[in-house]
């Protein structure tokens, strides 16, 4: 009996280690579980652009996802919808089924839109705090590589709290902490600004699902023994955790300089000079009529400098120019004002032959300033000042022979006047008198 107890003992023993041992190594093999969330569903179509609709290209984007993904060894992927009609779930009953598949991330897939239409480029939301930070950033980084690889304009990594500072704006990454699943929000690219515009089709935003993939299956180092593809060894970031929950820039870049360095009959040369301690300036914007209207957004080139050059072309108008900077938060400055005059076009032209005799054989230079009015009336004003110079030579000639006739008269009346005074010394004769005698003698007509 002793010895079949040993032996009892010995299978029992043999039994339960193996248990331990196989779910050790069960443990130690269990797959990465990935969710993927096709942002919005159902009645909320997220953002919507000439029928670009945002909860059907996540979607798109989100299958591609794990249709590359699931390529991928030791790595299960779901999505949170399947489809586009189904009533939209919340942000928290997201969480909860992940939370139910035990996942190890949620990556939620969006597309973006601007208020005013004027955004362009791809970004990535991470959580503000601890290891939902640390994770969440050194995954956006290799995916802002891979999107900005694309010829994306980098809109960064970022972060925002709400308006009481104490925990995340965003409910996807509110609810990755509540459910201790850490999470990322993925804006691929605008789906409202023309620059963005190579990537709105659906070919576009399969690839995008496939470097979503990608960029997973490196920060896992996930390998793929079917797609011969080998992340083992990437070397994802080390990132540090902040000691406390990251505060948001939420103030505008500190100042906006403008200053005028040159100007040619084309352009004008100008330096803005912009800072914006809390991140960085992202965006510049010039407007050549005193900020009336601005033209779209120009990417500020390097974000570690503080000054950029700029060439404005110049204008037949005046032009005040003013520019307005965008940090990364589009918090915006706007500079002093800077006055460039217009651009005088001096075109020598000469006059066409005119009827006139005056002007037969006038050689006439004319430089003409050009403007819209004075290059429709200046034969116009030609032929006017002609007439007006001719009316008052006419005038003048004839006055000339009024006075000359009229001082010739008084010579007459003063010599008529010695000669009756001569004939006659008691009388005086008037003026008056005097014509009358001349005029009888003589016909001035
Ligand atoms: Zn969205």
């Amino acid at each position: 009996m002793r010895k079949n107890n040993l032996i009892k003992l010995l299978i029992f023993f043999i039994a339960f280690s193996s248990i331990i041992y196989f779910d050790s190594i069960k443990g130690y093999c269990k797959n990465i579980v990935v969710v993927i969330d096709p942002g919005h569903g159902g009645d909320s179509i997220g953002g919507n652009m000439d029928n670009r609709i945002e909860r059907d290209i996540n979607l798109i984007t989100a299958q591609a996802v794990r249709e590359r993904l699931s390529q991928y060894d030791d790595v299960e992927v779901y999505l949170t919808r399947e489809n586009n009609t189904d009533k939209e779930l919340s942000r928290e009953e997201r969480f909860k089924l992940a939370k139910k598949l035990n996942a190890d991330f949620l990556f939620s897939i969006h597309y973006n839109m601007s208020e005013y239409h004027t955004l362009f480029g791809s970004e990535v939301w991470v959580a503000s705090q601890g290891s939902y930070y640390t994770k969440g950033y050194a995954f956006a980084k290799i995916e802002m590589e891979a999107l900005t690889g694309l010829g994306l304009f980098d809109r960064g990594i970022k972060n925002k709290l709400n308006d009481n500072k104490n925990g995340e704006y965003y409910g996807i990454l509110k609810y990755a902490e509540d459910y201790n699943i850490p999470a990322v929000i993925i804006e691929h690219c605008h789906l409202d600004e023309e620059r963005d515009s190579a990537f709105w089709n659906e070919e576009a935003y399969k690839q995008f699902g496939y470097i979503d993939a990608e960029s997973i299956a490196k920060y896992f180092n996930l390998s793929s023994s079917s797609l011969d593809i080998d992340y083992s060894d990437y070397p994802v970031e080390e990132v540090s955790a902040p000691d406390h929950r990251l505060d948001v820039d939420s103030s505008e870049p500190e100042y906006c300089e403008l200053s005028i360095d040159s100007y040619d009959d084309t352009n004008t040369y100008a330096t803005i000079k912009a800072k914006d301690s809390d991140t960085y300036v992202q965006y510049y914007q010039i407007s050549t009529d005193g900020g009336n209207s601005y033209p779209r957004l120009e990417p500020w080139e390097n974000r570690t400098v503080d000054q950029q050059s700029v060439v404005i072309p110049r204008a037949e108008t005046d032009q005040n120019i003013v520019v307005k900077v965008f940090n990364q938060y589009e918090y915006c400055t706007t500079s002093n004002t800077e006055f460039v005059p217009a651009i005088i076009v001096v075109e020598e032209t000469v006059a066409e032959d005119t009827t006139k005799e005056d002007f037969k054989d006038a050689d006439i230079d004319l430089v003409v300033i050009k403007n819209k009015i004075s290059s429709e009336i200046s034969p116009v004003m030609i032929l006017v000042v002609t007439l007006v110079a001719l009316f008052i030579l006419f005038n003048l000639l004839f006055f000339a022979v009024v006075l000359s006739k009229s001082k010739k008269r008084k010579k007459r009346v003063n010599k008529k006047r010695e000669t009756l005074n001569a004939q006659n010394n008691a009388k005086l004769y008037s003026n008056d008198e005097i014509f009358e005698f001349i005029d009888d003698e003589f016909d001035w007509k």
